[in-house]
């Protein structure tokens, strides 16, 4: 796989802190080592001890992962999902075309007295 480290160095110093700070935790497991030590460089470069980037991980322990164990992406926003929702796939944003099972993170689920559909059947 094609790997461009002075891409990613151009990212990840853009890219917020509550950003690095996922990729560094709960997104950790797909990334590659060399992303990785970027991120913890910048990271440091901003304040942040490792002391810090554990606690962080300790604050997103209810998200949801796959079976690499790195956590789903809200649908919504890059952090990671705490809940899967159904929400309406929105024609420009705004015309509501279809219902769709989709991973959301804490700011963007909605409270649980709101969802009105049950789960879709599991395949397996
Ligand atoms: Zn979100």
């Amino acid at each position: 796989m094609d790997f461009d480290l002075n891409r990613v160095r151009l990212n990840v110093r853009e890219s917020s802190t509550e950003d690095l700070l996922d990729r560094a935790t709960v997104y950790r497991a797909g990334i590659e080592q060399e992303a990785l030590a970027l991120i913890l460089e910048e990271l440091r470069s901003r304040g942040y001890s490792a002391a810090s980037v554990v606690q962080h991980e300790q604050t997103r322990a209810g998200v949801l992962c796959d079976d690499s164990g790195t956590a789903m992406v809200c649908v919504r926003c890059p952090k990671p999902a705490v809940v899967q929702q159904w929400v309406w796939h929105r024609l420009f944003g705004k015309v509501p075309l279809f219902p769709r099972y989709a991973y959301l993170c804490e700011d963007h689920r909605t409270p649980a007295e709101n969802e009105e559909l049950p789960p879709p059947q599991s395949a397996g």
